[in-house]
């Protein structure tokens, strides 16, 4: 029977446990597994390998991003880390502008050890991809929307021109989950996510994902995890199950509350500029809307400099100073100084990311409370 994501949500994958009707899929928490002969083994040799609670997670991850084949990782940077040990010495990757910091970082300072280049376009300008994709790049690597500036690139665009070229293209899909957007739907290879934000929901779990449809791109990718062993533990693949059933009423409630902020900033006076692909007036609103099912709920914004941008930090209350995002609480961060201090001054400021702007994530409190809460910090912070 094929289910809608919200019922997918919450049955897809392994529904529940064979062996004792437990309506939960139990943590099984073991290294290792009894084999009842020489080869003869139950489907289960070690847990690095293999392990129920993440194979149920594994397949619901894949279930739902309409991909053949999922895995489960201790981070999303170890899932990025695997994702990219597909590549050897000299292959070069074509790198959205904004990507998240902690990419750029292993990019920069431990891949490019190995040999590995990347060259950094914007890839919401299709033109831009399309001229970086010399002989010796493998793949485009991009975030949509991206971090911190909520930059939306075209998915199916860059894929009808990777695909000419013979290029794998990788979409990081953190900030929308695929409750929102399915890149393996809009011609994508892989699909990589930060488990840590929306999916586990709760801001109590670290994890990450990897998920593809070809086969002998998983098999691959099955020996890397196996090989480079940053698998997640069965009792956090517990718990990123549990926060998975309630993604979709928790991201209308995101989306929902994000909108309403994001509109209101926009009208307040407060700001030079505010960044959300929901906004008619942002650059990436007519492409969000074709391939995703909402906007998200991260919101950037400039504060008008008669405000201090430090002081904002210290006058907030209900919202919460802290990196990370996509949890039931809503966060600010300051990502100058913060989620993208790893990039260059130069680089930062050219391509937006200047001392004032503001990163919110926006949960699922009462909006009237969060956007009371923003006023008052902001007033608090005239200079
Ligand atoms: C947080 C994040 C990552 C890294 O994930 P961790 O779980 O922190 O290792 C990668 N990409 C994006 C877009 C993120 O927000």
């Amino acid at each position: 029977m094929s289910l809608a994501i919200e019922s997918k949500l919450i049955h897809g994958g392994i529904d529940g446990d064979e062996t004792t009707g437990a309506v939960c899929v139990p943590v099984y928490q073991t290294s290792t597994y009894k084999q009842d002969g020489l080869g003869k083994d139950r489907g289960w040799e070690y847990s690095r390998t293999g392990n129920p609670t993440r194979a149920a997670l594994e397949k619901l991850i894949a279930d739902l991003e309409e991909g053949q084949y999922g895995m489960a990782f201790a981070s999303g940077l170890a899932a990025i880390t695997t994702v990219l040990s597909l590549f050897k010495q000299g292959d070069r990757l074509v790198v959205s502008d904004n990507i998240y910091g902690g990419t750029f970082r292993i990019l920069d300072n431990v891949f490019n050890n190995f040999g590995i280049e990347y060259t950094i376009v914007d890839t919401s300008d299709l033109r831009q991809v399309e001229e970086a994709i010399t002989d010796d790049v493998k793949a485009v690597y991009i975030e949509t929307p991206a971090n911190p500036l909520l930059t939306v690139t075209d998915i199916r665009a860059v894929a009808d021109i990777a695909k000419t070229k013979d290029k794998l293209v990788i979409v990081d899909n953190t900030f929308l989950t695929p409750y929102l957007q399915r890149p393996l739907t809009l011609g994508a290879d892989i699909v990589i996510h930060s488990g840590t934000k929306y999916l586990g929901g709760h801001s109590d779990t670290i994890s990450g994902f990897v998920v593809v449809n070809d086969k002998a791109l998983a098999d691959r990718l099955y020996y890397l995890q196996n090989a480079i062993g940053g698998i997640l533990s069965p009792w956090d693949s517990f718990l990123v199950i549990r926060g998975i059933k309630t993604l979709g009423v928790r991201m209308d409630r995101h989306v929902e509350n994000a909108g309403k902020i994001a509109q209101w900033l926009e009208d307040s006076g407060y700001v030079e500029k505010v960044y959300y692909p929901g906004l008619k007036s942002d650059p990436g609103y007519e492409v969000q809307k074709k391939q995703a099912d909402g906007a998200g709920a991260m919101i950037s914004f400039v504060l008008d400099k008669k405000y201090d941008y430090r002081k904002f930090f210290e006058n907030i209350k209900l919202v919460t100073l802290a990196e990370s995002l996509g949890g039931v609480e809503s966060l600010a961060c300051h990502p100058a100084s913060m989620t993208h201090a790893a990039i260059p001054k130069e680089i930062r400021e050219k391509v937006g990311i200047v001392d004032e702007l503001i990163r919110l994530s926006v949960g699922i409190e009462n909006v009237g409370d969060l956007i009371a809460d923003l006023k008052q910090a902001i007033e608090a912070s005239a200079v």
